[in-house]
């Protein structure tokens, strides 16, 4: 699986090698009159929201699949967002849908998750397809969501065995830290997840096969969270700025590096992959509905 030198768990051959998959997936189902087509929901000119939808637009584009970002304005009403998206959600034409977040203030408290049906729920975020992974799906068939999704994708490319592994998921967030934790466990890894309260993280990371961490914290994992075994991997989801104003994760890169028998950079590496996975749910959707 490794030798001295670390892996350096990029994400471009695994997207690469999967394209060839999706554009002829993508062509079976237009054989059978279905082009996949997947609409973003965009409330405001969030920045960053700007630049994650329009990337998600080209990758859906790439291998023949159809998307549209369907812009709101931010001062939106929630009776006004909710009837535009009952609107988007309820049309044939679409076998995926997703509302991209944050949303403005004034509807933040909505759950998202539950405004798209199971079906068209590229994100898994709806609690029928979060239902399936506490079943114990693994993603063949299901909507997982994405992130938890392209990591289990990254490990199987490059190798990084599950079953029996002892993995540390650091955060328990909604759309990452609880659905990676329950996915591992479906992929038979032993897991324990931690979160701001734990006490003595370090000694979880010491023992640890893999860590996966995603709490937003730059550079948050240093050299003293690992052990001396050089055969830990490192999952780093956390997307930063450091003192530059550079891309960075929640893992201490530079200074690991060495240090791991694996590690994903920031950016390259679980980024990229949560677009795949959102390509691979819709191209899912699109064939559950024939
Ligand atoms: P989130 O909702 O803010 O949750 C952060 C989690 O980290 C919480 O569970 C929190 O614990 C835990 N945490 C915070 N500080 C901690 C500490 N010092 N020690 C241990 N645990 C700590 O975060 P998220 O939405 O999961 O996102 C996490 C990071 O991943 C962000 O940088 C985000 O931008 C990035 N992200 C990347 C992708 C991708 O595709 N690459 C996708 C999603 C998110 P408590 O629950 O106790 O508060």
């Amino acid at each position: 699986m490794t030798g001295n030198t670390p892996i350096l768990m990029k994400s471009a051959p695994v997207v690469e090698q999967s394209l060839s998959e999706l554009s002829s997936k993508c062509s079976a189902l237009k054989e059978k009159g279905i082009t996949p087509t997947m609409k973003v929901i965009l409330v405001g000119d969030n920045p960053a929201s700007i630049i994650y939808t329009r990337n998600k637009k080209r990758f859906m584009e790439k291998f023949g699949a159809e998307c549209e970002i369907i812009k709101l304005p931010s001062n939106l009403s929630e009776t006004e967002f909710l009837s535009k998206v009952k609107a988007i959600v309820d049309d044939q034409s679409n076998h995926g849908c997703f509302v991209q977040l944050p949303l403005p203030k004034q509807l933040s408290h909505i759950d998202v998750g539950e405004l798209i049906p199971p079906s068209k729920d590229v994100d898994g975020f709806n609690k029928a397809n979060i239902m399936n992974l506490f079943k114990g799906e693994k993603g063949e068939s299901a909507l997982i969501p994405c992130t938890p999704k392209g990591i289990i994708t990254l490990c199987n490319h490059y190798g990084i065995e599950l079953l029996g592994k002892n993995v540390v998921v650091i955060g328990r967030s909604l759309i990452v830290g609880k659905p990676m934790s329950l996915l591992l466990g479906n992929h038979n890894a032993t897991v324990t997840m931690c979160h701001s309260r734990t006490q003595n993280l370090k000694e979880h990371t010491k023992a640890a096969d893999i860590i996966v961490i995603a709490i937003g914290s730059a550079k948050f994992l240093t050299k003293e969270f690992l052990n001396n075994s050089k055969k830990q991997y490192i999952i780093d989801v956390g997307m930063n700025q450091d003192e530059n104003g550079k891309l960075c994760g929640d893992a201490d890169y530079q200074n690991i590096k060495e240090l791991v028998a694996g590690i994903t950079p920031v950016p390259g590496g679980v980024g990229p992959m949560t677009i795949l996975s959102l390509a691979q749910n819709l191209l899912q959707a699109a064939e559950n509905s024939l």
